[in-house]
């Protein structure tokens, strides 16, 4: 566990599906529309030909408009974002969703973001790079940057690149295994809001 002082913080990174946004993209689902069994759905898309690919990737398109023009905000999302950036630290989005669906949920929300690094920016989660392109576009360390999420990947990318890591753990009735590799646990972002020492607005009514 780490000794650092939430004071010292530089950034901080959150994942948009089931983190700020309330999941709703059905793994399972688009799996079986684009006909791959099991396992992580964009590395299936990387070892296709470039037929099948182009016509995998329409399909996921339209399962994430879907999912990105239904979206639902977590409870205290817009407020933390905010309330963070304006303590003066930069916010960043950190997704293996397109830049395209995440500027449908950005615009639907009226969320506001220092910086966002999609899967159309390169190396995705689970490994490190999209953590350590933001910290370096930030200008941040990244011992002094938070990352948080609800996958495994989140965790395991976060970690690698020496950021502390988050699990969001509020979708999960049982902890997975790998929670424990988080450096952190919060079932809500009130209470990520607390470790980071940010006061909500209304933190006082609940
Ligand atoms: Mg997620």
């Amino acid at each position: 566990m780490r000794s650092m002082t939430s004071v010292d913080f530089q950034l901080v990174i959150f994942d948009m599906d089931g983190t700020l946004t309330r999941a709703n993209l059905n793994f399972d689902e688009i799996r079986a529309a684009i006909g791959i069994d099991e396992g992580p759905i964009l590395e299936a898309l990387a070892n296709m030909s470039d037929a099948a690919r182009m016509k995998a990737s329409l399909v996921l398109r339209d399962f994430e408009d879907r999912a990105s023009e239904t979206s639902e905000l977590q409870p205290h999302a817009a407020e933390l974002v905010s309330a963070i950036r304006e303590s003066g630290r930069p916010v960043a989005l950190m997704t293996r969703n397109s830049r395209r669906s995440v500027e449908i949920v950005t615009r639907l929300h009226g969320l506001e973001f220092d910086f966002v690094r999609t899967r159309d920016d390169g190396v995705n989660k689970p490994k490190p790079d999209p953590v350590l392109d933001i910290c370096r576009a930030m200008r941040a360390a990244p011992d002094s940057t938070w990352v948080i999420g609800d996958f495994h990947y989140d965790i395991v990318s976060a970690n690698a690149a020496g950021a502390i890591s988050v699990h969001l753990a509020e979708a999960f009735d049982v902890l997975p295994d790998w929670s424990s590799e988080a450096h952190h646990v919060v079932q809500s972002l009130r209470e990520f809001s607390t470790l980071l020492g940010i006061q909500l607005a209304d933190a006082t009514s609940s």
